[in-house]
């Protein structure tokens, strides 16, 4: 397959890169990494790494552009790119990228990510606009608060009121706190066979709301702890069956908004983040847009993937199995941007 050879997978090297090259590997072609100098030693160990490009930091990630330009790379997306790279920077990326950049200012801006969740007819937790609406414990999060940081949690109106007096950031919504667990929900959407696949799911193990249990709630009265929602890894998650169908159909839902919403719509890898109640009701907390890093439990594929393929699949890999498909058929131009 000289067509497919010629084309080579890049990422950065942080998040799920090793997933992503380890499934472009499995699907036969060569891959890059891009990564800083402290993460070289990380990426050399792995046989599946063709190449490491070496740049000083991810920011300077614009001026190698051409480099990789010239190698015929096609360029992943995962969280470090937000996290790392800023929203224009990510936009103006000149390599072939996997996925529609059309969905990343939906995406970044809280309000506009609601209103999409509601077009789609996913339940979202309710919103308060002012202190005044609070009837319910609430959690305060900052625009571009990631990964649980710049978060603070109201049990009601009053304590809100005296917990805002010292939070810098300007730039918050209160949503209502949602009792339940968390699901995050792992799914791809093939614009090339219109098909949507939940890959696997995880739950986060977050600190440290994650651990309060363990100490009851009398032996904590007076110790004054805040809960905080700072992710320090994931564990996997087989949901209950029964849950499984409107796992489906909200993603399929989020799929048909998307493509109402903004030029081609959403398409790859998306992770809707949900808590789910005592009455096995969904709330979705978040949407991201790329693989979410709670896929590095399924490198070796997950119980999910395995009703699809007879292969191991991660997300990873599915992406590679995309973009093989779309060389060979010649509609590169549908999954790239
Ligand atoms: P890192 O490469 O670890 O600095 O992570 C890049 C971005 O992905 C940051 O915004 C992290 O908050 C997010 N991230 C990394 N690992 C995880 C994880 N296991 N679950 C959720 N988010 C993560
Ligand atoms: P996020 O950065 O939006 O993914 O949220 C980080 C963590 O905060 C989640 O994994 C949840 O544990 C928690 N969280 C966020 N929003 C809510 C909510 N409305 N109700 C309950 N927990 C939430």
């Amino acid at each position: 397959m000289a067509g497919q050879k010629a084309y080579k997978i890049a990422t950065l090297g942080s998040h799920s890169a090793l997933q992503i090259l380890k499934g472009a590997k499995d699907e036969g072609f060569q891959t890059i990494v891009v990564a800083t100098p402290d993460r070289v030693s990380l990426y050399k160990r792995f046989d599946f790494i063709d190449k490491v490009l070496v740049i000083p930091k991810f920011s300077d990630f614009p001026r190698y552009e051409k480099k990789l330009q010239e190698q015929n790379t096609i360029m992943i997306p995962h969280g470090s790119f937000v996290a790392y790279l800023s929203l224009e920077k990510h936009k103006k990326m000149k390599v072939p990228y996997f996925g529609n950049k059309a969905v990343l200012d939906w995406e970044s801006d809280r309000l506009k990510q609601r209103e999409w969740l509601e077009k789609a007819n996913v339940p979202v937790p309710r919103r308060f606009k002012k202190a005044q609406e609070i009837d319910a414990p609430v959690l305060v999060k900052s625009y571009g608060a990631a990964g649980g940081d710049g978060y603070f949690f109201a049990k009601n109106k009053t304590e809100f009121k005296q917990k805002i007096k010292s939070f810098e950031p300007k730039n918050y919504i209160i949503q209502e706190y949602v009792i339940g667990v968390s699901a995050y929900v792992h799914y791809f959407y093939s614009p090339l066979t219109k098909t949507l696949e939940i890959l696997s799911i995880d739950r986060r193990y977050e600190t440290n709301v994650d651990s309060l249990g363990r100490i009851p709630s009398h032996n904590q009265q007076g110790l004054g702890i805040e809960p905080s929602f700072v992710v320090v890894g994931n564990s996997p998650l087989a949901l209950r069956e029964s849950l499984l169908a409107d796992a489906y159909e909200m993603g399929e839902r989020t799929i048909k908004a998307s493509q109402e919403l903004m030029p081609g719509g959403l398409w790859g890898p998306f992770c809707l983040e949900a808590i789910i109640t005592p009455k096995q009701e969904f709330f979705v907390i978040e949407l991201s847009c790329r693989i979410v890093a709670g896929t590095n439990l399924f490198i070796n594929g997950s119980p999910y993937s395995a009703l699809y393929y007879d292969k191991d699949v991660s997300t990873g890999r599915r992406i590679a199995m995309e973009i093989k498909r779309a060389i060979k058929t010649k509609q590169l131009n549908k999954i790239l941007h």
